[in-house]
């Protein structure tokens, strides 16, 4: 897009309530676990957004929601500084649009390298699900958070300890002396159906969709509550990791297998564009037939080196692309019942 001239006083209104908007929405998605308005209509004003500071960027200020990674530390939790920033996703919600994405990419990874090859692409679900930060220090497990701002997250250290999962103690060898692992923790939809309907037996209300759920069981003030949800992990990226023996994300799955972390049994490194696209056809398929619920496709450049080389912006990596699939109707039995986190 190319800039515009100066915006006009309606340009430079319609901006400021769509960043009031915006950060009204994030504190209840984030901060409550209670949206107050669907995905897709966020992300249609959140895209609005991008847009009008694509045509006039003067507007743009550093504390600009486009500029931050959404989600400021809640009081109820002490902030814990993440050793490595946690980055959100770039979106993308049309196969035009990845399309010209992985092109574009493709081309700035071709100068870097001799230009010969089409580079792997780590192509995984977007788990709609809460991320968490886990710190293991000599293979134990010392802290756990949630991603915040990006720079510091919320201890949830006690809740997460109650999920059988996660490992306390990792097994096997060769892990650095400090490693910070990533993850998306969920709840299995399976789980969900069942959880709220003995939620419904005992007369309370049931929750309203396994995200929600899933980030309000993990905020929980008391951890007894947590270990009644149904929760799980995945993970699905790396930070702090000095030492670590691997060339790529998809090495390091393998690693982290071995040290006994729940990795996704979904994500495959493909080689070529039409090979990403047969696989959001496949997953777009099945996608109510997973273990979990997915929002989309996240898209990653495999090889470490390529992606210190493509770098991040001040809100997301440069080497991954999250691909949404279009916004459906919600149908579901328990629609005129009350519902809650
Ligand atoms: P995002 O959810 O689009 O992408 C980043 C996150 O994806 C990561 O932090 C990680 O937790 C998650 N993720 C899941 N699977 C992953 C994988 N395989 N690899 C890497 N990351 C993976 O970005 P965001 O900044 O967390 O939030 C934006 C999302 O939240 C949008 O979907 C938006 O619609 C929603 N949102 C909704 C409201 C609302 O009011 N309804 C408000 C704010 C945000």
């Amino acid at each position: 897009v190319e800039p515009e001239a100066t915006p006009t006083d309606a340009v430079r209104e319609e901006y400021e309530n769509l960043v009031d908007l915006v950060r009204k929405y994030r504190f209840a998605y984030y901060q409550e676990d209670e949206p107050l308005v669907s995905d897709a209509e966020f992300d249609e004003l959140f895209r609005r957004l991008e847009e009008i500071e694509a045509l006039h960027p003067e507007l743009v200020s550093n504390d600009s929601p486009t500029q931050e990674v959404g989600g400021e530390v809640s009081a109820a939790f002490a902030a814990v500084e993440h050793l490595q920033r946690m980055y959100s996703l770039e979106d993308v919600f049309s196969l035009e649009e990845l399309e010209a994405w992985l092109t574009k990419a493709s081309a700035s990874i071709g100068k870097l390298g001799d230009g010969s090859q089409q580079p792997a692409w780590l192509t995984e679900l977007k788990i709609d699900g809460l991320a968490v930060n886990l710190l293991y220090r000599d293979g134990k497990l010392v802290r756990a958070a949630t991603r915040g701002d990006g720079t510091t997250g919320e201890d949830i250290t006690h809740n997460v300890l109650t999920i059988k999962e996660i490992p306390q103690e990792l097994s096997g060898e060769g892990f650095p002396a400090e490693v910070e692992i990533r993850g998306e923790v969920f709840i299995p939809s399976q789980a969900f159906a069942e959880f709220n309907e003995a939620l419904i037996e005992a007369g309370k209300a049931p929750l309203a969709n396994p995200r929600n759920a899933a980030a309000g069981s993990l905020r929980q003030k008391d951890p007894a509550e947590t270990a009644k949800r149904p929760l799980k992990m995945f993970v699905h990226g790396i930070g702090a990791r000095e030492g670590l023996q691997a060339r790529s994300q998809s090495e390091t799955y393998d690693l982290l297998k071995n040290w006994g972390l729940p990795v996704s049994p979904y994500s495959e490194v493909l080689g070529s564009l039409d090979e990403v696209l047969d696989f959001i056809k496949r997953y777009g398929d099945k996608r109510h037939k997973l273990l979990h619920e997915i929002d989309g496709i996240v898209v990653k450049v495999d090889d470490f080196a390529t992606q210190r080389a493509l770098g991040y912006t001040t809100r997301v990596p440069r080497w991954a692309v999250a691909y949404k699939y279009p916004p459906e109707e919600v149908h579901t039995k328990l629609l005129d019942i009350q519902v809650n986190v």
